[in-house]
């Protein structure tokens, strides 16, 4: 008996897998045309200060709709990471992002910040990779931030310190290092006291749903350590007005979110823009 359940799971689990393997092989293949046949399109969100209502940055977000259906990035992107594909797919997209801040940073003084794994910073040219995007969008240092995540800038710290030279390296040209999806990533905050980093994105994890005494104390105790700690942060997935004024009273200095725009298309979004003269306030709250 026990002989035959045994088979019977087996019977169950190995076609799932398999399928699974196959459908990652087969993403992996089309994932390998895409960037041959340079099938992707960058979107923008912006990131407001929430005092000024100024857009500081807009977030570059990758997209890739074979045959006009939307792949979800965290669909594609781990795959693309575990085939190295990620390292030709995110040089395009530091290029393009770099190229389509270019009128943005001219007219509004605008920032673009950009999405970089794991397996991009372990390229030994990536830093030049960098350079020549700003190089050839004739744009400053200044005007580029790198998001990486919590779990990447942590493993890579321990490993070595070759990261924390990479990105002092950049820091000088006044590139800026972000931390995405602070707060989820790691039990120790040891790591924030040795690496170069400007600023925290609070992961949507912490952006207060509705306003319980609990809930705030995490909020305010993150932005409290952003603050003491000269880092200018900004919260993640802010959708109502509500999460905005809460936000606001925490002190904190920065957010993003489908209450202030979804991500956009590069024309739609400098159409936002220039008529809010590179102000945006955000959906107003329902009388
Ligand atoms: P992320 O860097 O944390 O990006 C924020 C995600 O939150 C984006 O999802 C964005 O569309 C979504 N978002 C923004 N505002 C709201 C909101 O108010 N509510 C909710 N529910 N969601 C909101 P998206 O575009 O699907 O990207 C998912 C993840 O894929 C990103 O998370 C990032 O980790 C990765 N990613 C995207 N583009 C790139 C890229 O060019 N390179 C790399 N390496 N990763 C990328
Ligand atoms: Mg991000
Ligand atoms: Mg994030
Ligand atoms: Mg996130």
């Amino acid at each position: 008996a026990a002989k035959a359940a045994g088979k019977n799971r087996l019977a169950a689990y190995e076609p799932r897998l398999a399928s699974e393997r196959h459908e990652h092989m087969r993403l992996a293949s089309d994932l390998r045309r895409a960037v041959a046949n340079n099938e992707f399109t960058v979107n923008y969100q912006p990131v407001v200060d929430l005092t000024s209502g100024r857009v500081t940055a807009v977030e570059a977000l990758l997209r890739w709709s074979p045959d006009g259906r939307p792949v979800p990035p965290l669909d594609f992107i781990p795959i693309a990471e575990q085939y190295g594909l990620i390292v030709p797919i995110g040089a395009w997209v530091l290029r393009q992002a770099c190229r389509d801040v270019r009128p943005w940073h001219d007219r509004f003084g605008i920032s673009v910040t950009v999405n970089v794994s794991g397996r991009q910073l372990r390229e030994p040219d990536f830093a030049q990779t960098v350079l020549s995007a700003l190089r050839d969008a004739d744009l400053p240092g200044s005007a580029l931030i790198l998001e990486i995540t919590e779990t990447v800038l942590v493993s890579s710290s321990t490993e070595s310190d070759d990261v924390t030279v990479l990105l002092s390296a950049l820091r000088e040209e006044g590139v800026r290092v972000a931390v995405d999806d602070f707060g989820t990533g790691y039990s120790s905050l040891a790591y924030l006291r040795h690496l170069p980093v400007d600023i925290l994105k609070i992961d949507r994890a912490f952006t207060p749903e509705g306003g319980m005494a609990e809930e705030m104390a995490f909020t305010r105790a993150i932005v409290e350590l952003g603050n003491s700690l000269r880092l200018s942060s900004i919260a993640e997935a802010v959708e109502t007005p509500e999460q905005a004024e809460r936000l606001r009273e925490l002190d904190c200095p920065q957010a993003q979110g489908y209450h202030f725009s979804r991500p956009l298309p590069a024309e739609d979004l400098t159409a936002v823009l220039n008529a809010g003269n590179g102000i945006l306030h955000g959906i107003p709250t329902p009388a």
